[in-house]
């Protein structure tokens, strides 16, 4: 699955935001071409969305806690000394990632 990136401002240096969907999660899409396609068809230039725009490979897993799907990608996944893990943002429980 892909989601959608860029570094804000088209500035390299800048960390990415993505767009999200209605309930402010990652929006997923199932192919990269889908995904220039949704951003063509709300009027976007296409410059940007072949040139600043990044179609970066996210997963998907349920929350252990509550079951809620949550998409992510790879730089969402904190680490700490007992590994890496992701959190919730239903229910806000840690998951190592496996
Ligand atoms: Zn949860």
């Amino acid at each position: 699955m892909i989601v959608i990136g860029r570094h804000i401002n088209g500035v390299v240096l800048n960390p990415m935001e993505y767009v999200l969907d209605k309930n402010n999660d990652l929006k997923s899409f199932e192919s990269e071409l889908k995904a220039k396609q949704y951003l063509l068809d709300r009027g976007m230039n296409p410059t940007m969305v072949y040139d600043v725009c990044k179609y970066i490979r996210a997963f998907q897993t349920n929350c252990n806690n509550c079951g809620r799907v949550i998409v992510y990608v790879e730089e969402y996944i904190k680490k700490d000394k007992d590994g890496d893990y992701i959190v919730c943002p239903s229910c806000e429980s840690f998951m190592i990632n496996t």
